[in-house]
């Protein structure tokens, strides 16, 4: 049998190598080592999830005042202080990154902090030349942002560049109508900067429930955001300091910022893919089965790169079964239907299961829906609305989608996944008590259906 050096070489240390490489050396005691290019803890921890999140809460300082003074409080608000806030995510993310080094090194993983290629089936080469062997090689490079060639698009910045910029942009285009676009359309909003953003579909969030799609735009319209639908950026050109950005129906505009929100492509480039006769898939991806494996038995992928659900939850859960599968001898796949998600707009989108659409093409449906203006919003004479929905399947009444627009939708969602994962019927549902006053309450009181599809 042939020595190999290590039992498991993981390639990226964001959220689905990081947990493989953990789970494989600390529970089950392979000898794994991991190698990492850039910051320990991948986009999640560096440049997605966390920060963005953090900038979420620091942009809800305005609505916060305001409300406080609805409800009757003597409050002003004062200036936003970048800088500070900048230095203070900084360390912030210092200290995970820190935390993520801590873990894996009580578990036993060797990091490398340098570029990783594939040489060979079980060979990774370090870019210092290193070379070393390993039983199983995991692939978990992540993805990366994709901008669309455009003349001037050099002139755009990408999420990667938000959680540093040197100073607030006073005007800011965001091109692109998907998660990060939305996201970063309500932060940048909420931190005071004058946002456009120009979506080239008919409505912002394609994928997701056509009545969350139109509520949630609604609720960007009212935040002042200026969204333009049936557009996009045909080319960006220096002006001054700022940046002309002319759209596809001649309109042009000038900003201090332009952010490309366009997907994420996976990092396989210069991986060594060819180097074990595999070709990329779909975008570059690294194709896999339900195990994570590749057609070369011994390489595995989790996470972005494969271009399944690009997701931080779902990138833990394939590394961690990868790990199970392979080093624990208890084998079970990552399940990627029911992935419950949320979209940190405001108000938040918590979505699971089936959209209208999409369930009604499968068969008949009811659709159960509420759109209402919450309490607390009401009193404060905000206009924004929430929005609960049910689909249940007409034959077996099972809730086959739930798609909620509310301040803190996806915490709510989170639980609305676990009944719909263990097939509750919307009897089900009716039968729970309601929780008083709240806004979930809403998902158990749903009389009557308001369609069938
Ligand atoms: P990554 O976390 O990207 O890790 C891959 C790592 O591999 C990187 O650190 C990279 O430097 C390294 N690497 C690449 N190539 C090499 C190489 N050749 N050698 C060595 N190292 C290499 N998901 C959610 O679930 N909720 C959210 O709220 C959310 N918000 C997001 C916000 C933003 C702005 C973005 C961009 C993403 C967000 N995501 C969110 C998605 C989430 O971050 C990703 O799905 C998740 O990080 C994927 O994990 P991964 O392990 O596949 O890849
Ligand atoms: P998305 O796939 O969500 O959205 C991409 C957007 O860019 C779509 O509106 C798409 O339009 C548009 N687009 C694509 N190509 C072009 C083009 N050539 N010209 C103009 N517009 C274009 O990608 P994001 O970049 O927003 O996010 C990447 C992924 O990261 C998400 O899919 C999600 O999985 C993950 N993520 C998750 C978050 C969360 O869980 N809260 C937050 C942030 C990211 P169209 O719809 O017409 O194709």
């Amino acid at each position: 049998m042939t020595a190999f050096d290590l039992d498991l070489f993981v390639i990226g240390g964001g959220s689905g190598g990081v947990r493989a490489a953990r789970i494989a050396a600390g529970d089950y005691g392979a000898r794994v080592a991991l190698a990492e290019e850039s910051r320990m803890g991948g986009t999640c921890v560096i440049r997605g999830c966390v920060p963005k999140k953090l900038m979420v809460f620091a942009a809800s300082g305005p609505a916060g005042v305001a409300e406080a003074r609805a409800y009757g409080w003597d409050a002003t608000l004062g200036g936003f202080d970048w800088p500070r806030f900048r230095a203070a995510l900084a360390a912030e993310l210092d200290r995970l990154e820190a935390a993520y080094r801590g873990t894996l090194s009580r578990a036993g993983v060797t990091v490398h902090d340098q570029r990783a290629r594939i040489a060979d089936a079980h060979t990774v080469e370090l870019a210092d030349g290193t070379r070393l062997t390993a039983r199983h090689i995991l692939i978990a490079t992540g993805a990366r942002p994709y901008v669309p060639a455009c003349p001037g698009s050099a002139l755009a910045v990408t999420s990667d560049a938000m959680f540093t910029l040197p100073a607030l942009p006073r005007r800011l285009l965001i091109v692109g109508g998907g998660y990060i676009a939305c996201e970063f359309a309500g932060i940048m909003a909420g931190l005071g900067s004058a946002v456009t953003l120009a979506c080239r579909g008919a409505q912002v969030l394609r994928g997701f429930d056509d009545e969350v799609r139109e509520v949630v735009a609604e609720a960007m319209r009212h935040q002042g955001i200026d969204l333009r639908t049936g557009l996009t950026v045909t080319a960006l050109d220096r002006d001054g300091d700022a940046i002309r950005a002319t759209l596809t129906d001649g309109s042009a505009g000038t900003f201090d910022t332009v952010l490309y929100a366009t997907g994420r492509v996976p990092n396989t480039d210069g991986l060594g893919l060819e180097a074990i006769g595999l070709a990329p898939g779909r975008n570059g991806a690294v194709p896999v089965d339900g195990w994570s494996q590749t057609a070369v038995p011994s390489v595995y992928a989790v996470g972005d790169v494969t271009d399944r659900l690009q997701l931080t939850p779902v990138a833990i859960r394939e590394g961690h079964a990868f790990a199970d599968t392979v080093f624990g001898a208890r084998p079970w796949q990552a399940d990627h239907a029911l992935v419950p998600t949320a979209v940190f707009t405001q108000p938040e989108i918590g979505t699971v299961g089936l959209t209208e659409a999409a369930a009604a093409a499968q068969g008949p449906v009811e659709v159960y829906a509420s759109a209402f203006r919450p309490m607390r919003s009401a009193f404060a004479g905000r206009p924004d609305r929430a929005l609960m929905k049910l689909v249940v399947a007409a034959d077996t009444r099972r809730v086959l989608g739930c798609h909620i627009v509310a301040p803190e939708a996806g915490e709510m969602i989170q639980l609305a996944a676990v009944a719909i994962r263990m097939g509750a019927t919307k009897e089900d549902f009716d039968r729970t008590v309601a929780v008083h006053p709240t806004l979930a309450e809403e998902l158990v009181t749903l009389r009557s259906p308001v369609r069938q599809a």
